[in-house]
């Protein structure tokens, strides 16, 4: 088989060599069963089952929401002599019954359908009535009810399984993390599936996240040190961080321009080519930039606020170095961080279980930022690419973190949320931790508490650093009102029970980490 397909492969698509892992995919494929692709945009899905549907015998069945994208594929597969046709509600009667008469006469090699065309009675009798080589469910995590591009219509498909047992079916998608790939397997009814994920990694990219410090003046110094002339994204959360952090770079002499969704259409696109065409300019952006923009030499991507989980953070920085050339995918994070993304969450108004995934990737995310092993082993196996060594190309590989026992401290952190009635904030926390006496403290009562200053032996830096970890890991909880108050959690339990032993990452008091080593 594999002869045969390489000899496709280069007569009909014109190459020379498969992507890995087209060539098991394929084979699997034209074998007859089941498979399930994740490959990132670009990735080089569709010749998964193009080139099977070259191989099998009768028509492939290409099942795809998106029109524009059917229709771009059709005409480059003609372009290619491939015979193919699609079925979609852009066209007319005559057109229709043409295709449906080749389909018949056994003309075709590929169709491409719509969803809820396929789903049609007759469609699915006409179907029937045809040899079907295979079907392809493309954007397959369509089929999951808690992403973000759920379509009814694709749960409907599981009925393909039962009226069509002896076609394999091929479902692909560029995201899906590891249990959105479970729930495509369970409603597409995919028998015996295996799953290939493939080519997420980005190696010329270098991940770094480190504490948040001062964050402006953080990104300046990485700025001047390391990107002095270069283009590259800087992401905020509010339109106001960005025309704030964009004006105050200007300042400092640096070619920044804002682009959020409150600028008008006409400025947004004046910015945006000037940063296309323009040398060294770099956008300040909320997430409301970059979907679509191809440029190849951003050099770096710089998140000033944590994104809310790590499909979110691989898609922004995977904006960075697209040409191969080294790239920054640089961060700074902070316990203000955690508590707003937690606040946000917890008083939203979405539904329990929307809310429960969204919490999953928040945690997610935390920690990947907490992680105190390779930052990419992280990153890949979220989407269920496990195979990798340390990368040597991030913060943690290259600057090993100390770890600490920080079951004492936590311990006593913990006490004093505890003690002073879990209705205060870090920093009043904190004040209690060491002894302060502050308005609030002698107002409250709380220097005559038993977790009066029983945290002298850290500063409050470190006991801040305590406290981030704690929440990013699920030991304190935020209230979604007001002004993050912390609350104990379950998880507790165990820890305060002397357990559980906790090591902490220890944060480097001086922010700025030496890169020296490693960049060749
Ligand atoms: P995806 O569907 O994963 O986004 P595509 O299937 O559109 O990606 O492929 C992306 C690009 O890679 C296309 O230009 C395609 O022609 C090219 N490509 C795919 N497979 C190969 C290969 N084996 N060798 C060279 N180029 C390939
Ligand atoms: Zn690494």
């Amino acid at each position: 088989m594999t002869d045969k397909a390489l000899h496709v492969l280069k007569e009909v698509f014109g190459y020379d060599q498969f992507r890995p892992p087209q060539d098991a995919v394929i084979k699997r494929v034209v074998a007859g069963d089941d498979v399930l692709v994740i490959m990132p945009t670009g990735g080089g899905k569709s010749l998964c089952y193009q080139l099977p549907a070259l191989l099998r015998q009768g028509t492939a069945v290409v099942i795809s929401p998106l029109i524009a994208l059917m229709e771009d594929q059709v005409a480059a597969l003609r372009q290619l002599g491939v015979r193919v046709a699609c079925l979609n509600s852009s066209l007319d009667y005559v057109s229709q019954q043409d295709v449906e008469m080749s389909l018949r006469q056994r003309q075709l090699d590929l169709l491409y359908i719509a969803p809820e065309r396929l789903l049609q009675p007759r469609t699915l009798s006409l179907l029937e009535s045809c040899d079907i080589a295979l079907f392809a469910i493309d954007e397959a995590h369509c089929v999951s009810q808690w992403g973000h591009d759920f379509r009814p219509e694709y749960l409907q498909l599981a009925a393909l399984g039962e009226r069509f047992p002896s076609v394999p079916k091929i479902a692909l998608t560029a995201t899906a993390d590891k249990r959105t790939q479970e729930e495509i397997v369970e409603r597409l009814h995919l028998h015996n599936a295996s799953t290939f994920v493939q080519g997420f990694d980005r190696p010329n990219i270098r991940y770094r996240i480190a504490q948040k410090n001062r964050a402006r003046e953080q990104l300046l110094r990485f700025l001047k040190s390391e990107h002095p002339n270069d283009a590259g994204i800087v992401y905020c959360l509010s339109r106001k961080r960005v025309e704030e952090t964009a004006a105050w770079l200007n300042e400092r002499g640096f070619a920044a321009l804002p682009y959020h969704a409150g600028l008008s259409a006409d400025l947004r696109a004046h910015h945006q080519q000037r940063f296309l065409n323009e040398e060294g300019v770099i956008m300040v952006a909320t997430i409301a930039f970059g979907m679509g923009i191809d440029k190849p030499n951003v050099r770096f991507v710089a998140h000033l606020d944590l994104p809310r989980s790590i499909e979110a953070y691989y898609q922004e920085t995977g904006r960075a170095g697209r040409d191969g050339q080294p790239a920054d995918a640089w961060m700074v994070y902070g316990l203000q961080d955690v508590i707003f993304l937690r606040q946000m969450l917890e008083s939203s108004t979405a539904e329990e279980g929307r809310k429960q995934v969204e919490r999953q990737k928040l945690e997610a995310m935390l920690g990947l930022c907490e992680i105190t092993s390779c930052r990419r082993q992280v990153l890949l196996s979220y989407f269920g690419d496990e195979e990798h060594e340390p990368c040597g190309n991030c913060d943690t590989c290259l600057e090993p973190v100390p770890e600490w026992d920080g079951t004492e401290a936590a311990r006593k952190a913990l006490s004093a949320v505890f003690r002073t009635g879990q209705r205060f904030g870090v920093n009043h926390v904190v004040d209690v931790l060491l002894g302060n006496t502050t308005d609030k403290v002698k107002a409250e009562g709380h220097d005559r508490q038993s977790t009066w200053g029983i945290g002298k032996e850290l500063g409050r830096n470190a006991w801040r650093s305590v406290f981030r970890q704690l929440v990013a890991r699920g030991y304190l909880g935020v209230d979604g009102e007001g002004f993050g108050v912390l609350h104990l959690t379950e998880r507790c339990r165990a820890l305060l029970r002397g357990e559980e032993v906790l090591h902490l990452r220890e944060d480097k008091r001086e922010t700025e980490q030496s890169f020296s080593k490693g960049r060749s």
